[in-house]
């Protein structure tokens, strides 16, 4: 099969590989369709902590059954692939966030994702993963956002974004986008953003923000406060690899406000400076998110369908394997937001 194989960082082969056997109690799937996320980007130029060389990266899958040893699914099934490979044992796993077992693997990490032709994905053993069948009026393009969107979803559970609620998106590209959606779905009265690129600002408001602010707007804290009656904003999620929690950001909360730390950030940026006393006295929540897990990626795909979600119209850039360059390069401009691969 034709894959895209990361030997080391900066170092991509697109070559013919073998193609990987169906597993025991699992299925080969064929590619469709793969998203390239701004985490792909980081692990072409500065590696990852969960990488593993040489990588054929792509985490984002939906496809069709090629061959199934699985009693669950048979050829020609289409399907959305959670990348996310779970024990199943584990307390974590038992819990339902699988996302954080113990001996979690991940497609297009530590085992061969999405960005190649064929797909292996063990449905059984020591490691499995999990698939959903796709319903007939869901893309391929669409079922790669499931994954996005269920990090979005685990997320936003961690901050409980409920109906009424007033959400600041800190960062509009895609993943920003795809949050301003799911949590207007769950309620969320008033949905303000923060971005720096102009192009970015005037699509979110096409996407549903009420209010998008310039990151360099000076009176930012009290422009929030004019959106809010100057109660603050119950929920702040950072969906932005540019920007840190800080006082700032504190001063936004209303009384009982719930932070989400969603994106990973370089180390220059991850360092908090924080008076424990804001949060005291505020009664505010600060938590993490990290990946999604295979009922979140269940729910994304049952959320796009039902709900007709417009995830695709967020894809700027459409190639083949052969250009998967051109989707590397253009997740990394300005004018793009998203890129996928397809087949
Ligand atoms: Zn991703
Ligand atoms: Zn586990």
């Amino acid at each position: 099969m034709k894959a895209a194989i990361l030997l080391e960082p900066n170092k991509f082969e697109i070559k013919e590989t073998f193609t990987p056997p169906c597993p025991t109690k699992g299925v080969l799937v064929k590619v469709k369709a793969c998203g390239i996320c701004s985490s792909d980007i980081k692990m072409v130029t500065k590696g990852h902590r969960a990488l593993v060389y040489p990588r054929i990266l792509g985490h984002e899958i939906s496809g069709v059954v090629a061959e199934s040893r699985s009693k669950d699914f048979k050829e020609g099934d289409r399907v959305q692939v959670a990348p996310g490979l779970r024990c199943g044992l584990c307390v974590q796993c038992r819990e339902g966030a699988d996302n954080q077992c113990k001996h979690r693997e991940i497609l297009g990490f530590t085992r061969d994702g999405g960005f190649a032709e064929y797909v292996a994905i063990p449905l059984a053993g020591r490691l499995f993963g999990a698939l959903t069948l796709l319903s007939a009026n869901l893309s391929y393009e669409s079922a790669t956002f499931a994954e996005p969107v269920a990090c979005c979803i685990n997320a936003q559970n961690r901050v409980n974004i409920k109906e009424g609620d007033a959400v600041m998106i800190v960062g509009a590209g895609t993943l920003g986008l795809l949050h301003s959606m799911t949590a207007r779905l769950r309620g969320a009265e008033t949905i303000l953003m923060i971005e720096p690129d102009t192009l970015r600002r005037k699509i979110a408001y096409d996407f549903g923000a009420d209010r998008v602010f310039d990151s360099a707007d000076e009176n930012l804290c009290q422009s929030v406060m004019d959106e809010t009656d100057e109660t603050g904003v119950d929920v702040i999620i950072f969906a932005c690899s540019q920007a840190g929690l800080n006082k700032k950001f504190i001063n936004m909360l209303a009384s009982g406000g719930r932070i989400s730390i969603f994106s990973g950030i370089p180390s220059q940026l991850s360092k908090l400076i924080l008076d424990s006393n804001f949060i005291h006295y505020k009664e505010i929540t600060i938590t993490g998110a990290y990946g999604c897990s295979a009922g979140q990626n269940r729910e994304a795909i049952e959320l796009i369908s039902s709900k007709n979600l417009p995830v695709a119209d967020i894809i700027t850039c459409r190639v083949s394997l052969d250009n998967i360059y051109k989707g590397f390069e253009q997740t990394s401009s300005k004018e793009s937001i998203k890129s996928i691969v397809e087949f």
